[in-house]
């Protein structure tokens, strides 16, 4: 892996922070990480570097800067640093055990500055290493040369002194503690990090660059193992799947979203490499080996469903949670028992999501763990944690989608898709503020059979269709897709130019036995974002088939 290391924006970005240019050098260096998407991917990885800083009376502190958790390290601040009293986190190295809430009750205590982030869950591990930059990432080509039956082995032949293995341990105060006697015990002059079993590595160094490019080396390394054992080019099918049947992909839509208890969309995965992963002979065990790190289960869950039977994985799922945590059911733990992950030899890879900007967060997550996967089964078996170290991530990092759906207005169309029929602008305006409510929205001029099955393998399904002064036609052929939605397909007419599209839609949806509801504007009046507000809550499953008494009502008329 190359360094991107640049003196000049090394130099401007030092002198951003003019009170403390090594905190400017630990921002740069973060950021070229984060441009390495085989290093980590949204949020994930963190980076610190110690400081001395005079506190209000002059009098020096030394000082813990420290990656929040949350932000994205390829675009992080310095704002998105914390800055911790370092001598008192280091402390709590010294306690036999910590649960992870109090790990950052005690860490909070510690913040120097105001306002300041939630330091990172790992704020104790940058602490206790004694080097002024510490780096952690979550490294695909290390994983895959770990994630393996003979991984620590492998590792500990190629790694050496370099960087010493420290098994998996759960993020923050466990890990922090095994990294801190892994390095006591087995750290030598040459060390430059700690390869960290099914997580990731850990890099150091006294300079922003020294440090950043011991994390490089080490990926180097790994990646130089995997290419001498044939493992580094990833096998590719050139053979497409056949195009996506629409019906049958938004029944499986509609069966996920009630096995879920909410909708999700659908996205198909494309390119020679994802045909290739369909169709390998050992999905079921690379797929039955679980996630290549347990933060991924959050996404993709531990395993795909591999064909088509919803209700058959919703039950494995169901026995796996009960395994571990006999008479509790998925539920119980905030968890629900459908895929987020179906692969199908006839019908290719799609990854399930709440909304498109996770759609495609799953889509990265899962080609990740692909290629992991892939690796690892090129130059040994590949072996992931036991289920219940997955489970445990599944429900400590979980939880993402009951927050969206909290959200009150901006989720009351979350894992609903819209296709929008009209002229370009009032559809644009139209699409942005049902976005603003949570739906994915698609835009089109009209309708036809590659725009449907466009849509399908971007959302799986349709749940609305928006017409503007437009051709009834394109009720008749979304029909079938509206009547599979999973809270019910609604349709939305709306008259800008007296066209008197809301009347004729009236009789095609009457035809097709949809809901529908109607809003006319004065004549020649623009599509504002209040209008499209106001509009878009027609859409909502309460109000479908008012027309056309809502929307007067609703004072757009
Ligand atoms: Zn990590």
């Amino acid at each position: 892996m190359q360094s991107r290391w640049n003196d000049d924006e090394a130099a401007r970005w030092a002198a951003r922070v003019a009170a403390a240019p090594e905190l400017g050098l630990r921002v740069y260096t973060s950021r070229l990480l984060g441009a390495e998407k085989t290093l980590v991917l949204h949020g994930g990885g963190n980076t610190s570097v110690k400081l001395r800083l005079a506190d209000i009376f002059g009098a020096a502190q030394e000082a813990l800067c420290v990656k929040g958790s949350g932000s994205d390290l390829a675009q992080v601040t310095p704002e998105d640093f914390s800055t911790v009293r370092l001598a008192a986190v280091r402390r709590l190295i010294e306690l036999d055990d910590l649960d992870n809430e109090a790990l950052m009750r005690e860490v909070a205590v510690t913040i120097a500055r105001a306002p300041s982030p939630r330091p990172s869950i790992e704020t104790l591990l940058h602490a206790v290493l004694p080097f002024q930059f510490v780096e952690h990432t979550h490294a695909d080509a290390i994983l895959a040369v770990t994630n393996t039956a003979g991984g620590e082995r492998i590792a500990r032949t190629l790694f050496g002194d370099i960087a010493p293995l420290v098994p998996f341990r759960e993020s923050g105060f466990a890990l922090a503690k095994a990294c801190d006697a892994v390095y006591r015990e087995q750290a030598t002059a040459d060390t430059i990090g700690l390869v960290l079993l099914h997580h990731g590595a850990v890099a150091f160094g006294n300079s922003a660059r020294a440090s950043y490019e011991n994390m490089l080396r080490l990926v180097t390394r790994a990646e130089g193992y995997l290419q001498a054992h044939g493992a580094r080019v990833l096998p590719r099918d050139p053979a497409p799947f056949p195009p996506p049947d629409p019906l049958r992909i938004a029944r499986m839509r509609r069966e996920l979203s009630h096995t879920c208890g909410f909708p999700l969309l659908l996205r198909l995965q494309q390119g020679a490499e994802w045909q290739a992963y369909a169709r390998r002979a050992d999905l079921a065990a690379l797929g039955a080996e679980g996630p290549a790190t347990p933060q991924h289960a959050v996404f993709i869950k531990r395993e795909p469903l591999l064909g088509s039977d919803v209700a058959g994985y919703a039950r494995r799922y169901a026995r796996y949670v009960a395994e571990a945590y006999p008479g509790t059911s998925p539920a119980d733990l905030g968890l629900d028992p459908a895929p987020r992950v179906i692969v199908d030899a006839q019908i290719g890879v799609w990854v399930a999501a709440i909304d498109a900007h996770h759609l495609q967060v799953t889509g990265e997550i899962l080609q990740q763990d692909r290629e992991i996967k892939t690796r690892a089964a090129a130059h040994d078996r590949y072996a992931g944690l036991p289920s219940r170290a997955i489970l445990e991530a599944e429900i400590h990092y979980g939880g993402f989608e009951r927050r969206l759906r909290a959200g009150g207005d901006t989720a009351a169309l979350l894992g609903e898709a819209a296709l929008i029929v009209g002229p370009g602008e009032p559809a644009k305006t139209l699409a942005a503020a049902l976005e603003r409510r949570g739906a994915a929205a698609m835009t089109a001029p009209s309708v036809d059979h590659e725009g449907l099955q466009g849509l399908i393998g971007r959302y799986g399904g349709l749940d609305m269709l928006l017409l503007i002064d437009a051709d009834e036609d394109a009720i008749d052929a979304c029909a079938a897709l509206l009547r599979l939605a999973p809270r019910g397909g609604r349709i939305l007419a709306v008259e800008l130019a007296r066209s008197g599209c809301i009347a004729r839609a009236a009789q095609a949806a009457k035809r097709q036995q949809l809901p529908l509801a109607g809003a006319r504007l004065a004549a020649g009046a623009a599509i504002t974002p209040m209008h499209a507000d106001l509009i878009g809550r027609l859409c909502d499953p309460a109000l479908a088939g008012t027309c056309p008494r809502v929307a007067l009502e609703a004072g757009i008329a």
